[in-house]
C-alpha cells in the first residue's frame, strides 16, 4: 500500500502479520491464541499469516483454518524465502492502524498483544514497541551468547540501544511500517531501520517460552551473516545520502600523503640529487593511484544517489506534524 494511504473505515484496528515457515504442528494453537487475545479488543484485528514456501503442509492448512474465520488471512508464497520478505509480504497487505509481528512457533506470546498495544495507543510519544526477552528460553551458548554479543555490536554501530533486537514480538503504527522496507537479512535491524525512518522506540519486556514443537530454522552460522550484514546496515544507514564522504575522505587521507612524497622526491630531482628506483618513489605512486580510485568511486557512488532520489523513487524525509501542507496549499 502507498505511503500516507488512509485505511478503509471497514479496515480493523490491528493487524498481526507472522511468518511462517514449516510451522504446522504450531498453527492451531496459534490461530486461536492470537484470537484469544484480540478478539476482546474493540475495534477489530485481523491475522495475516505469510506461509513461506512451507514444505510440511502448513499452506494448506493455513487455507482450511481460514475458511471458518474470517479474520485470518493466509499469504502463501511461491518458494522459501526468508523470514524479512515474508514479513514484508504481510506489511504490504496489513490494514490496520496498528500492526504487530511475532514469530509462528509460540515462542512469543500473543497474550502480551493487548498490553503492548494499549500502550501505543495511550503514549503519543512512542511510534513503536520492541519486545524485550528478559527471561529467554533457547540454549545458552549457541543461541543466547551469541545474540547477546550481537545486540551489544548493533546497539553500539547503529545507535539504538535496546537489550533485544532479535525479539520479534514488536508492535508499531502503521506509517513505520510504510517508510521501512525489509529484504535479505533486514528483520533483524528493524529497529534501526525504523529509527532512520524517524521512529520513537520504546522496549518492554515480554514473555518467552521454549519452542516445544517444529524446529528452528537457524544455526549458529547465522551470528556471522549477521556480523557481515551489520558491517553493510551500518554503512547503508549513516552514509547512504553521502557515499563521497566516506569514499572521498579515504581517497584524499590516502592521495595526500602520496602527492607530499612525491613532492618531496620531485624536489630533491631538481636540486640534481638522483631518485633512482627508492622505494618511497614506488609508495607515493601507489598512494596517488589508489586515493584517486576511491575518490572516483566516491562520485560514481554520489551519482547513483543522485539518480536515485530524483527518480523520486522513495521520500527523503518524513514529517511527523506539519501546519503546511508539502505542496505549500492551505
Ligand atoms: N521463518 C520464515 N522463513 C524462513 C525461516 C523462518 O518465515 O526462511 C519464520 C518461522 O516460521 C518463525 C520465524 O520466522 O515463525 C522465526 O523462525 P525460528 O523460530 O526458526 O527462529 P528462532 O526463534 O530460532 O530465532
Ligand atoms: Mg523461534
Amino acid at each position: 500500500m502507498a505511503a500516507g494511504t488512509v485505511p478503509a473505515v471497514t479496515a480493523p484496528e490491528v493487524s498481526v502479520v507472522i511468518p511462517i515457515y514449516n510451522e504446522a504442528e504450531n498453527l492451531r494453537d496459534l490461530v486461536a491464541r492470537v484470537h484469544e487475545a484480540l478478539a476482546p479488543r474493540p475495534g477489530g484485528f485481523e491475522l495475516i499469516c505469510v506461509d513461506d514456501g512451507s514444505r510440511d503442509g502448513s499452506d494448506k492448512l493455513l487455507v482450511e483454518l481460514a475458511a471458518e474465520r474470517p479474520w485470518l488471512k493466509p499469504v502463501i508464497l511461491a518458494r522459501n524465502y526468508g523470514q524479512s520478505t515474508a514479513l514484508q509480504a504481510g506489511f504490504e497487505r496489513a490494514l490496520g492502524r496498528y500492526v504487530a509481528t511475532l514469530d509462528g512457533d509460540l515462542q512469543n506470546d500473543p497474550l502480551d498483544l493487548p498490553a503492548l498495544l494499549d500502550r501505543l495507543e495511550t503514549d503519543d510519544s512512542i511510534d513503536m514497541i520492541s519486545g524485550w526477552r528478559e527471561h529467554r528460553q533457547d540454549r545458552a551458548i549457541s543461541r543466547r551468547l551469541p545474540s547477546r554479543m550481537a545486540n551489544r555490536l548493533i546497539s553500539w554501530a547503529t545507535k539504538v540501544e535496546l537489550h533485544d533486537y532479535g525479539c520479534a514480538l514488536k508492535v508499531y503504527r502503521r506509517e513505520i511500517i510504510e517508510r521501512i522496507h525489509l529484504y535479505g537479512e533486514l528483520h533483524r535491524f528493524i529497529p534501526s531501520l525504523a529509527k532512520e525512518a524517524g521512529a520513537r522506540i520504546a522496549e518492554v519486556p515480554v514473555r518467552h517460552h521454549a519452542r516445544t514443537r517444529g524446529v528452528s530454522k537457524y544455526g549458529i552460522d547465522r551470528t556471522f551473516r549477521v556480523i557481515l550484514d551489520l558491517l553493510l546496515i551500518v554503512f547503508v544507514l549513516r552514509y547512504r545520502q553521502r557515499p563521497l564522504h566516506v569514499f572521498g575522505g579515504l581517497g584524499l587521507s590516502l592521495a595526500t600523503p602520496g602527492v607530499l612524497i612525491l613532492a618531496y622526491l620531485m624536489a630533491l630531482k631538481i636540486l640534481g640529487e638522483e631518485i633512482g628506483h627508492r622505494p618511497l618513489l614506488m609508495a607515493g605512486t601507489m598512494l596517488v593511484l589508489v586515493g584517486l580510485q576511491f575518490i572516483v568511486a566516491g562520485l560514481i557512488s554520489e551519482m547513483l544517489v543522485r539518480i536515485y532520489h530524483e527518480g523520486g523513487a522513495r521520500p527523503q524525509y518524513h514529517v511527523r506534524s506539519a501546519r503546511m501542507p508539502a505542496d505549500g496549499s492551505r
